[in-house]
């Protein structure tokens, strides 16, 4: 499931009035974006099936090689790395791991062929994945086992099926549904609204979860373990009514103390507790500082993305570095959302790269080019945005090891969509294709 409620987690052209209900569940979604791309013809251009490991410019003639783990290899004029910041799963390097006799997977890599019924099961994590199914798989398990590190922030959700009456409303009141879809955009940026201002907007967010919390948390002791102790909004503020109850009942235990090591049957915490499982799934997270990586990308000079990002990722508005001609990020550095949906930012992206494309078109050029001034003082400004913000004041996925937040938007989503609305053709830098040999006449 999405926590984003539907009608904002959708494109803006391809709004949809029969959502069944105000966040859908997977295969919902997976139907409606397969719709989409069937629509407009994007799905016949998909190759399927490739690792891409590779992507060099070749300045010569001015053109991208795209490698595959299987040898092949493509031309194109310009690359556009969609690959975006979740979904390279994160696995914690735990001692006894590879001594674990049970099964286990991670929540990005769900074995739908193991079921976990009536099984002695352990999840590791409690962030937006985990608290999404461990409502349903407490339903399953003979017992639970919930690891969590860090205790978070949660607002209310209901989400049943919206009833006969709602439904039809929204689907049959002309512009009942484009009213709902500004409301949760508002509803949205109000979130950020919290996280932007964390003493004063942030601690009525705080109040109302707390209120939340205080209600569905009844049992003082799971009460005490699962609050948390950071700033509301540093973290992801979750959305569940199912969650935090899940965790008082009889079958379900929250179990705050580290993890020292597996044993062979399960779980050892640092009390020197084993709980024996059957199965452990990792709600770990993902590599989200890693973005296209492992993949080599090389650009002008023979210079490679890592090395321009040995400091930690940036792009000028998340799209586009210096030195790496018409190669083009998707849901790339500093474009997470925090309160919002991604594929707003998505569609606002797409609308952009196309705008470069067409103005090397226009101009007869060979490739666009962001300059350095202009993406380094971006950065600038953009890294300033988060001072004084929640999302500095803890540690999170949103930064990487050094602390830079690579992850995040500083801002608003309406910020993003008026910055990238119109390219400006000032901040780039048109490169013309090299004057060829003619080709030799045939004899
Ligand atoms: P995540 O937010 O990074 O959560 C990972 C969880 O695993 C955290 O509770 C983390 O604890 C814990 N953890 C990591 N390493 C650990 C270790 N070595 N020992 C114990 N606990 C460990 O990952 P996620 O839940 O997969 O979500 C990632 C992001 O995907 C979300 O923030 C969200 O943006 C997106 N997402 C969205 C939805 C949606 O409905 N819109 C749903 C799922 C995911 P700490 O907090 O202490 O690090």
């Amino acid at each position: 499931m999405c926590d984003v409620p539907s009608h904002l987690y959708s494109f803006s052209f391809a709004q949809r009035r029969d959502w069944s209900r105000l966040c859908s569940p997977q295969p919902e979604i997976l139907r409606y974006l397969e719709g989409v791309a069937g629509r407009h013809g994007v799905d016949s251009l998909v190759v399927p099936g490739v690792d891409v490991t590779a992507c060099s410019w070749d300045e010569a003639h001015c053109e991208w090689t795209i490698s595959s783990a299987d040898g092949r290899t493509w031309q194109a004029d310009a690359v556009v790395l969609a690959t975006g910041q979740l979904h390279q799963p994160a696995l914690p390097r735990l001692e006894g791991a590879d001594r674990f006799a049970g099964h286990s997977f991670h929540s990005a890599r769900w074995d739908h062929d193991y079921s976990l019924d009536g099984k002695r099961v352990a999840v590791i994590g409690t962030g937006a994945s985990a608290i999404q199914f461990i409502p349903v798989v407490a339903q399953q398990a003979a017992k639970l086992h919930v690891f969590q590190r860090t205790g978070n922030w949660f607002m209310a959700r209901r989400n049943r099926p919206y009833p006969p009456l709602i439904a039809a409303l929204i689907r049959y009141i002309p512009g009942l549904q484009a009213l709902r879809r500004i409301y949760i955009y508002y509803y949205a940026e109000l979130l950020t609204l919290q996280i932007r201002h964390p003493r004063t907007w942030g601690r009525l967010g705080r109040l109302i979860s707390t209120l939340h919390m205080r209600r569905q948390l009844k049992d003082p002791e799971v009460r005490r373990k699962a609050w948390p102790d950071y700033t509301f909004g540093c973290k992801r503020i979750l959305f569940s009514s199912e969650f935090l109850p899940t965790l008082q009942l009889p079958n379900v235990e929250l179990v705050t103390d580290r993890i020292a090591r597996l044993s062979p049957n399960g779980i050892v915490t640092d009390d020197g507790v084993e709980r024996e499982v059957d199965c452990i799934i990792y709600a770990t997270g993902f590599k989200t500082t890693e973005f296209m990586f492992p993949m080599e990308v090389t650009g002008a000079r023979g210079r490679t993305l890592r090395e321009l990002w040995a400091g930690g990722a940036h792009a000028h508005l998340g799209m586009t570095v210096p030195g790496f001609p018409s190669l083009f990020f998707m849901y790339g550095p500093n474009t997470n959302t925090s309160g919002g949906s991604i594929i707003f930012y998505e569609e606002a992206q797409a609308g952009y790269i196309r705008q470069a494309l067409e103005l090397v078109r226009d101009r007869s050029a060979a490739a666009i080019e962001v300059r350095k001034e202009i993406e380094a003082a971006s950065d600038r400004e953009l890294q300033a945005r988060f001072n004084g913000t929640a999302w500095v004041t803890c540690d999170s996925w949103y930064r990487n090891e050094s602390g830079r937040i690579v992850a995040n938007w500083p801002g608003y989503m309406r910020e993003y969509a008026e910055r990238v609305r119109a390219i400006d053709p000032s901040e780039y830098r048109l490169i013309q294709a090299p004057a060829r040999e003619p080709e030799p006449i045939a004899a």
